[in-house]
């Protein structure tokens, strides 16, 4: 076959350039992509021509290249971050995006990001302010706090805190606290980081108070417990608690750090799950410092706030790492806005998506999935649809032990397999992450909103 008739067939780039349909695409993206993806596709054409066998197949190719610019340069100017429909069951999934912002709040944080804001600017006095102001007498209400701030992240909280009140000195920790979270941020590393050192004290399952007494020395800036929010040592335990350690801490002048981990401002025991130790009550056993994060069972936005005693807080608020952890005007808006969510419990549970997640009752998510599993069997899709009981859990290293019962639609494939149709769901425009059990697809209904069915059923039907 001779390819030199293939090859020449190929248009050229100023012909190319005076077709409508890549004249329509400079105008609509921009001349630069749609150069860029010509000489792309050309190659491309090139490179399948030197090693196609197949006239026909070369022919098609060639017919096709004004298709595959046009859809280069569309996938070059289609954002990769999307929306994805979260069918696993696990409301704060750390690969997920972790905790959905409510609409409501995302109006209103578009109407401050999108023009200029009073974030460091004080309207009473008319000059410079602080981009705390905006929640720190808020934080300050909720937990009986003196005085509070938010850094990026609570990974950030923990070094900020260590590195104002701890650099150069020692650090007291339990050795059962000592915990890595996800994404390899464990707090041994963290501690060294900021300068500080770590001195363990007990053992993995015990310890005792006299092992935090023993291990104070000149060289002892503060004592740390860290909520081990994401694993529990059951069985032979034993752990000191904050109100036990305020009398050593006070007799060497130590200031008693908590990191919570999540954020829990209400008594999640009220609505059946495990109570977890919540910020107030930090505060009140007479802790001087706690960081906990903004995106966990908080509800609200990547943050880590901290709070406590106002001259400890004052330190981290000079400290130069402030200047690197600080926390942009999008953050600062939501969390004044989920704090405010927080002024009333019966509005923080219907407001804040995590928490309405967490809280809404099983019998609500059979009716939920019943209509589900009503609209896909009406899509003509090939698979048998089926209400079926399941568990949701909370994620994020929060409560790593409970189980919500849930409903899910449970799909099972008639003309492909589970793994198949995962795969297919994963590249749909809206893609659906589902959990796969015993080759069923389950889509939990307790972390989908109702109002994304329609875009479910609609895919479904496009499938
Ligand atoms: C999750 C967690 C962190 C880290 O918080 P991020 O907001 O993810 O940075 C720190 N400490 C504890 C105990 C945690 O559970």
């Amino acid at each position: 076959m001779n390819k030199n008739v293939f090859y020449r067939k190929i248009p050229k780039v100023d012909i190319l350039l005076e077709e409508e349909r890549i004249r329509q695409l400079i105008c609509r993206y921009s001349k630069e992509t749609v150069m860029e993806s010509i000489r792309k596709e050309t190659d491309r054409l090139r490179a399948f021509i030197g090693k196609c066998e197949d006239e026909k197949e070369i022919e098609a190719a060639i017919g096709g290249l004004t298709d595959a610019i046009g859809q280069t340069v569309e996938e070059m100017h289609t954002p990769n971050m999307r929306p994805v429909i979260n069918g696993t069951g696990t409301i704060l999934h750390t690969n997920l995006g972790r905790a959905p912002i409510s609409p409501e709040h995302m109006k209103r944080i578009a109407e401050v990001a999108c023009g200029y804001s009073n974030l460091e600017y004080n309207l009473e006095a008319g000059r410079r302010g602080e981009r705390y102001s905006h929640f720190e007498e808020l934080l300050c209400k909720l937990t009986g706090a003196e005085a509070a701030m938010a850094v990026n992240n609570n990974a950030s909280s923990v070094m900020l805190i260590l590195s104002s009140l701890a650099k150069g000195g020692e650090v007291v920790v339990s050795r059962g606290e000592l915990v890595e979270i996800g994404g390899k941020f464990r707090i041994p590393d963290v501690m060294e980081q900021s300068g500080a050192t770590l001195v363990e004290v007990g053992t993995t399952n015990k310890t005792h108070y006299d092992d935090y007494k023993n291990a104070i020395t000149e060289e002892t800036k503060a004592l740390l417990k860290v909520h081990t929010s994401n694993y529990r040592i059951v069985g032979f335990t034993e752990s000191v608690e904050i109100d036990e350690l305020i009398g050593l801490a006070g007799e060497h002048e130590l200031p008693i750090i908590e990191d919570l981990g999540s954020g829990v401002l209400i008594d999640l025991a009220k609505y059946g799950l495990t109570h977890e130790p919540m910020v107030q009550e930090s505060i009140a056993k007479g802790a001087d410092v706690v960081c906990f994060s903004g995106d966990k069972l908080l509800g609200g936005p990547q943050a880590g706030i901290i709070i406590g005693k106002k001259k400890y807080i004052d330190k981290m608020k000079k400290n130069q790492l402030t200047r690197a952890l600080r926390i942009d005007k999008f953050t600062a808006t939501a969390l004044e806005l989920v704090l405010q969510e927080y002024l009333s419990e019966e509005k923080a549970v219907k407001n804040i998506p995590v928490l309405r997640m967490i809280t809404e009752p099983k019998e609500e998510m059979e009716k939920k999935a019943k209509n589900l599993v009503r609209m896909l069997r009406r899509t003509g899709f090939a698979a048998r649809f089926q209400v079926m009981p399941c568990e949701s859990q909370i994620g994020g290293g929060s409560l790593p032990l409970e189980r919500i019962p849930s409903y899910a639609a449970a799909i099972s494939p008639e003309e492909m397999s589970v793994p198949e149709l995962e795969e297919k769901m994963r590249h749909l425009p809206v893609p659906i992450i589902p959990r796969t059990a015993n080759d069923t697809i389950l889509l939990d209904v307790r972390t989908i909103d109702s109002r994304q069915f329609k875009v479910i059923a609609d895919q479904f039907r496009s499938m």
